[in-house]
Formats: C-alpha cells, sequence, structure tokens
C-alpha cells in the first residue's frame, strides 16, 4: 500500500477497522484456549479499538456533509462526541479489568502459555502491520491512531514476554500483572482523549494558540489601534475559529476598512484560524471592552 494519502482518503481507516475485527476475534478464540485474563484485557481493548475506528470512519463521513441552516457549523462535532463516549467506555472497562486482576491475585487461575505466546505474537504482528501503514501521515486524527496502535503493540510485547515467563517459570500472578499494566495503557490513552474532547466542548482556545499573540498581531496592522471581545476556538481538532471586534483610527474610511481586514484575515490564517468573524469599530462603539 502506498504510503501517501489525500487528506481525503478513508482507505487507512477501513484497512484498520477490517484487521482490527480480525485481530479481535483471534485474542477472543486466544483467551478462552489460554485462560490468560491479560488476553481478556486485550481482547476488550480491541472491541473499544474497533468502536473508535468504526466511529471515525463514521465521523469522517459526517465531515464530508454540507452544513445546513439548522446545523450551521455541520456535522464536525460529532467526531468529538463520538470520542468522548468511546473514552469514557474505555474507562469503565479499565475498571472492571483492575477488579477481575485483583480477584486471581488471590484466586490464581491455570493459564496455558502457548496458546498466550502464540495469540499475543500474531496481536504483536497485525499492530506493527497497521503502524507499519500508517506512519508518516499527515493527518492529525491518523497520527493519533498511530500513537495508539503503537502503544498496542508496547502491549502485546508485555503479554508475549509474560507467555513467556509463565512456560518457563510457572508463575501465573505475571498475567494478571500484565492485565494491570494494559489497563493502565488503556485509561491513559482514554484520559489524554477525555480532556482534549471536553477541552473542544468548553470552547477552549485550542491548545497550540495563543490568544495574547493572536491580539498582537492583529495590533501589528496599521490602522488598528486595539482590539477586544476575542474568542478562540475550535469546532474539532483542528478546525479553529475566532471572533472579535477590531477598532479603527479615526481617520479610517470605510473603503480603506476593506484593506485592514483583508490584512487580518491573511495573518489569522497564517496562524491556523480557519473561520473567522470580525467587528470593525470605531472608537465611538460606545459599548464595554472585555479583552474575551
Ligand atoms: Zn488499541
Ligand atoms: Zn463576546
Ligand atoms: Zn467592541
Amino acid at each position: 500500500m502506498a504510503h501517501h494519502h489525500a487528506h481525503e482518503d478513508a482507505s487507512p481507516i477501513g484497512r484498520t477497522f477490517a484487521i482490527t475485527a480480525l485481530l479481535l476475534i483471534i485474542k477472543v478464540a486466544g483467551a478462552i484456549l489460554s485462560g490468560s485474563l491479560a488476553l481478556w484485557a486485550d481482547a476488550g481493548h480491541s472491541v473499544t479499538d474497533l468502536a473508535a475506528v468504526g466511529l471515525s470512519w463514521y465521523a469522517w463521513h459526517q465531515a464530508k456533509k454540507p452544513a445546513t441552516s439548522t446545523l450551521t457549523f455541520g456535522y464536525f462535532r460529532s467526531e468529538i462526541l463520538a470520542a468522548l463516549v468511546n473514552s469514557v467506555i474505555l474507562l469503565i472497562l479499565t475498571l472492571g479489568l483492575l477488579l477481575e486482576a485483583i480477584m486471581r491475585f488471590f484466586h490464581p487461575t491455570a493459564v496455558n502459555p502457548f496458546a498466550m505466546l502464540i495469540t499475543a505474537v500474531i496481536a504483536l504482528g497485525g499492530d506493527l502491520y497497521l503502524a507499519h501503514g500508517l506512519k508518516g501521515h499527515a493527518n492529525v486524527n491518523i497520527r493519533s491512531t498511530w500513537l495508539h496502535i503503537v502503544s498496542d503493540a508496547a502491549g502485546s510485547f508485555a503479554v508475549v514476554i509474560g507467555a513467556i515467563v509463565i512456560a518457563t517459570t510457572g508463575w501465573t500472578p505475571v498475567d494478571p500483572m500484565l492485565t494491570i499494566l494494559i489497563a493502565a495503557l488503556i485509561s491513559w490513552g482514554a484520559w489524554q482523549i477525555i480532556t482534549e474532547t471536553v477541552a473542544v466542548l468548553m470552547e477552549a482556545t485550542p491548545k497550540n494558540l495563543d490568544v495574547h499573540h493572536l491580539v498582537a498581531t492583529m495590533g501589528q496592522i496599521e490602522g488598528i489601534i486595539r482590539v477586544h471581545d476575542v474568542h478562540v476556538w475550535s469546532v474539532t481538532t483542528g478546525k479553529n475559529a475566532l471572533a472579535c471586534h477590531v477598532v479603527l483610527a479615526p481617520n479610517i474610511s470605510m473603503k480603506d476598512s476593506q484593506t485592514i481586514l483583508r490584512q487580518v484575515d491573511l495573518a489569522l490564517r497564517l496562524e491556523g484560524i480557519e473561520h473567522m468573524t470580525i467587528q470593525m469599530e470605531t472608537s465611538d462603539a460606545d459599548h464595554d471592552e472585555p479583552s474575551w
């Protein structure tokens, strides 16, 4: 498969979905055959991976839908909502895994290390194949998917080591220990996504933007006295918007103001603002001028 995709290309998502589904079936079979809780954890994680990939596939289609008069921002936020719901489910899943792992410390169960080893090796191979196919992609969502798969591969690798430990020493507590490790990996990733999506829903200033810098940038344009009532947010990750008031010098004509507006537009686009609403006023506007 070629490594250069257009931004609109959904084929990596489709391939990831198919392989993740296959890995899930293999992990469930391996978990039943081996009795390994770590593999059950891995399989449970694959279910949520499948949901996540399915959701981003869905979101990718939603994002192409045009905005309407009743949904003027379009469907971009459906991606954010889906990611948030998915991550909350992931966190709940890890709680269940932790409880089961603690039980296993007190009531150890027999584990077949060979079934465990074969399954984990296949899972590791699948993860590495997926990671290779997505490597070096420009799209931010595909890049975060890549990071996720790399951490999945680390989890599978840990299960490989665990199976070898059980096969050579018979020390079964390594299985619930690995379960806790995988649960920690899952919840760390889930927490990142929860904080990111909640920030978008709170209309937080996008992480890579500094409002003070944006205000200073506009303030440098000739004819602009000051800027106030600034709001910066993202409709979805990477799709930034800004609204503000710009106070013009008293001698600026309506015609000149349009030149200034074009300069503001260009300067903000260079900073990564895709959608902006600029209210141009004179000092006579006579209203409160909060910074934000
Ligand atoms: Zn995963
Ligand atoms: Zn305001
Ligand atoms: Zn104003």
